[in-house]
Parts: C-alpha cells; structure tokens; sequence
C-alpha cells in the first residue's frame, strides 16, 4: 500500500477532527487527580467524544473494550481502563486516545502528573515530549521518514533513556492504522520520502530503564520488561511544503 496523501478537502476534515480530539484532551487533563479511576477516565471521555460528534477510534479497536488506554507507571501503552484501578498521588498516567469525525480518525497522547512526582518522573515526561519535537523538524517535505525516525531516537538516549523497539507510529486517515509504520529509532534506510499531505502519527514511547516490554495476560497491556516507568507523546501531524501542522495540540 502507498502511503495516502490527503486532499484539501480530507485535510480539513483531519483538522476537524484533530481539533476536537485536542479538545477532548485537554478536558481529560484536568480530570486527572489522586483517587479518580482509570474506568473514570474512560466513562468521562466516551461522553465527551460523543457530546462533540464523534466517534471514539479505539472502541471495539480489535476488540479493544473502550474509548481511551490509560497507561500508569510502567505500563508503556494500552492499559485497559478498570474501576480497581486508582491513581494515586506520585503516578505518571499516559492518556492515549482517538476519534473519527466525519470518517476521519486523529490520534495523540500525554503523559501526565498526578498530583508531586519525582523530578526523574518530571524529566522522563520532559524528554519524551521533547523528543517528538526532535523528530519533527524532518516531518517535511524534502526528507525522508526514518530521519524522523533517528532524530527521536538520538535525543532520547543521549538523556539516558531508551525507546520502545515492538510498537510504532503510523500513518493515519480514513484507517486509524495506515501506511507507513513509523519507528521511534533508526532504520538502515532513509525510508520514503515525505510529501506534502501525508498525515502521520508520531508517537514516541520512552522507557527509563531497557527498551524491552512484556504483554500482560490481557492480552493488550504493555508494560516494561524491567519495571522501570515509561511515558509517551503523540500527535497527528500533517505534512506540507514548510513547517509540520500539529492537527492535535489544543
Ligand atoms: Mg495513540
Ligand atoms: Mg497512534
């Protein structure tokens, strides 16, 4: 499959939906306290992805039972959203969600604080966030994808930390999953070259320790071979002639 380049016409209606999935986000960050659910998280998000006319991408998501994977500590990505679990005050929660408007999908994630933590904590978040930048500054086109891919990957070890190897970014439109799949870390190509239109979800997933991760028995959740804590930034990002558009920041 040829990576998709989007007309004017879906690139608006990948704003929409990025828009509003920001929007969603940003509602949720303030949410997010000592004591609340993850399962309230959820409850809390499908309402307000409904409320602005969407779809939540994830639901049902080859069987993914619901609207957004809540991530604490050292589970990477995927963590499935239960009433047992509370956050308490010193986690790190990695919120990662979708909606589809109009037929299109967005996608983006946050780690966040809840309530003190560590400094370690604070500047894992910090490098994780700062690394998408880093990657960004080659999602343009006149290059080619695995400099993003690279550029992610350097910023992040040079701060100590390693990068997740088993999952990746992606392309992203009509299909929440498209071509191409995006490394956080250098292929021995360039890869293909970026073209004004495309529209990609870079997601860096940051470990503090090793880069290898487990499954839990559910089947879905990640988490880190070794326990150590794990953060994770994602935006949708559409390619053009000149500076990347971020479609999901608020
Ligand atoms: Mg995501
Ligand atoms: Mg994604």
């Amino acid at each position: 499959m040829p990576i998709s380049v989007k007309s004017e016409k879906e690139i608006q209606l990948m704003r929409e939906s990025g828009k509003i999935l920001a929007a969603v986000l940003k509602e949720l960050e303030d949410e997010i306290c000592e004591g609340i659910s993850t399962y309230d998280i959820d409850k809390k998000c499908y309402e307000l992805i409904k409320k602005n006319g969407c779809t939540p991408s994830f639901l049902n998501y080859n069987g993914f039972p619901a609207s957004i994977c809540v991530s604490v500590n050292d589970q990477v990505v995927h963590g499935i959203p239960n009433k047992k679990k509370i956050l308490k005050n010193g986690d790190i929660v990695s919120l990662d969600c979708g909606v589809i408007y109009q037929g299109y999908h967005s996608d983006a994630a946050r780690t966040l604080a809840v309530g003190e933590i560590s400094d370690e904590a604070k500047r894992l978040i910090d490098v994780t966030r700062q690394s998408f930048f880093e990657g960004i500054k080659y999602a343009r086109e006149g290059y080619h994808l695995y400099e993003i891919s690279a550029a992610i990957q350097n910023y992040v070890e040079a701060n100590g930390y390693s990068v997740v190897r088993d999952l990746v970014g992606h392309g992203i439109g009509r299909v929440l999953h498209e071509e191409p799949q995006i490394p956080n870390f250098a292929q021995k190509r360039r890869g293909p070259a970026l073209k004004a239109g495309m529209t990609l979800a870079i997601e860096p997933m940051v470990n503090q320790g090793r880069f290898e991760v487990y499954w839990e028995d559910d089947n879905w959740t990640v988490i880190t071979a070794d326990g150590s804590l794990s953060a994770h930034y994602e935006n949708t990002v559409l390619i053009t002639n000149g500076e990347p558009e971020l479609l999901t920041i608020y």
